[in-house]
């Protein structure tokens, strides 16, 4: 496929829409302005399809050229799947957000989103629900700050995923001197006073796997957090606890034991013969287990992700997969639609087991799972979008009203400087009076990381000493 664009600045965007429509014909594309038109002529095995969309002064450029290849494309492709229209970016309900901050009526937003964006009215819906939910949260989470810990080692690579993780056959042995150099980084940046007085709203503990960590390993860890970090006024500490063949009752409890108040236990399906294709050494029975061993003693904030459109998964085991969600009642539900990742061992799948993939009836799917945290009382509190979903949709947060997640609205709205600790993870520095953020990111190779500590710290203490 060959796309030519007479404007450079919108090219990326316009490719990512392009991309979105998953063509597998052999498409020649040029798209070129005029003082009050946008042409865009479609080469198609010897046919030539030519398109002229009226440009709107009040868009901007980038959104009048995706406007136009998105009709053109659609009149060719007319089945193809775009509940969220033109949109690419991975956080439409920040735009709701920005747009609710401006005043302006629901109504309008309405259809403001449709006629930029072209966004299904459900959609829609679902973004202000989501943006009214988050308002509330959105001044305590706007004036402190939180810290994410990588804990990037795995026990099997599950297909999907396309996270630089180590591991444990490989990485077992880094896993000691990992946490050293976690301990340096945390060391250098609370030291600085000014850090240590600024509000810490959050804590998440991601992965990989944090719960590959021996019992002593993560002792250790939070030792070390212990030791460094204000942890007193914390609101929320979350640990992922994501895959059943890490855990028995003597780690939750030690788990248990800490400061940590939100688990995350992530199933992905209730299938067995899934979570075999997908590369996990466990069982639904261990997952059941493992829930139930967490509930047991006390946890009383878990959540569960589910990803939709796992390999040959079809509506029957996604039902059978809520069915076990409702009877086991977790505090908050994510779920998940498959996203085709490049750095994932799935895209190495044959052309058509991937096409194949792309024929579920992912709408289904969410519609069936957004029945079962409506059954559990559960509300719709986040929400993001990836490249190369299934079906063009989403990822969504869903919680009973009181185990909403403050870290999962402030990492996906932005509206919170996050300090990213260990390798892999991505630090986010907001400055919100100038509309701005910068990104600051850890070596992702674990062994490169450990070596080069000093080096991570340094580069990312020059954007701290202009944050604080
Ligand atoms: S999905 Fe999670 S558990 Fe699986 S390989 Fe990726 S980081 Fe590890």
């Amino acid at each position: 496929m060959i796309i030519k664009v007479d404007n450079q600045s919108v090219e990326f965007e316009v490719k990512q829409l392009l991309n979105s429509f998953h063509i597998s014909d052999e498409l020649e594309i040029e798209m070129f302005r005029s003082a009050k038109d946008i042409s865009t002529i479609i080469k198609n095995d010897g046919e030539k399809l030519c398109f002229i969309e009226k440009v709107d002064d009040g868009f901007k450029e980038t959104i009048s050229y995706k406007k136009a290849l998105f009709k053109a494309l659609k009149s060719i492709y007319p089945s193809s799947n775009h509940p969220w229209g033109i949109l690419t970016g991975i956080r439409p309900v920040k735009i709701a957000q920005d747009l609710i901050k401006k005043n302006i009526d629901y109504i309008t937003i309405k259809k403001m989103l449709n006629k930029i964006y072209y966004i299904s009215d459900e959609k829609i819906d679902l973004m202000l629900r989501i943006a009214k939910i988050q308002s509330k949260y959105l001044d305590d989470i706007e004036k402190s700050y939180s810290i994410y810990i990588s804990i990037p080692f795995c026990p099997s690579r599950c297909n999907y995923c396309s996270f630089f993780s180590c591991s444990l056959d490989k990485g077992q042995n880094l896993i000691d001197p990992y946490l050293d150099s976690l301990e340096k980084e945390l060391k250098f940046f609370y030291s600085n006073k000014v850090i240590y007085d600024k509000e810490l709203l959050s804590i998440y503990i991601g992965g990989g796997t944090p719960s590959t960590l021996s019992i002593n390993q993560f002792q250790r860890l939070i030792k070390i957090l212990q030791t460094y970090v204000p942890l007193k006024n914390v609101k929320e500490f979350t640990f992922e606890a994501g895959r059943p063949d890490t855990l028995d009752r003597e780690k939750l409890e030690a788990i248990k034991m800490s400061p940590v108040t939100r688990l995350s236990i992530n199933p992905q399906t209730m299938n067995d013969v899934t979570l075999k294709k997908i590369g996990r050494n466990h069982t639904v029975s261990d997952i059941i287990e493992c829930f139930k061993i967490s509930r047991d003693i006390g946890f009383d904030n878990i959540n569960m992700d589910l990803i939709l459109g796992l390999e040959d998964e079809s509506i029957e085991n996604i039902t059978k997969t809520l069915s076990h969600i409702k009877e086991l009642k977790p505090d908050s539900l994510t779920v998940h639609t498959l996203a085709i990742k490049k750095a994932s061992t799935l895209i190495n799948d044959s052309q058509g087991a991937l096409d194949k993939l792309r024929t579920y009836n992912i709408e289904d799917f969410m519609k069936i799972s957004a029945d079962a945290a409506d059954y559990l009382g559960m509300k719709p509190y986040y929400l993001y979008r990836q490249k190369n979903m299934l079906s063009n949709l989403e990822n969504i947060g869903y919680a009973l009203e009181d185990k909403i997640s403050l870290y999962n609205i402030a990492i996906m709205e932005e509206k919170q400087t996050i300090i990213a600790f260990g390798s892999g993870s991505v630090s986010k520095f907001t400055y919100p009076e100038e509309n701005r953020i910068e990104r600051v990111s850890n070596i992702k190779d674990v062994k490169l990381y450990i070596d080069n500590v000093e080096q991570v710290i340094a580069k990312k203490n020059k954007e701290v000493e202009k944050w604080i």
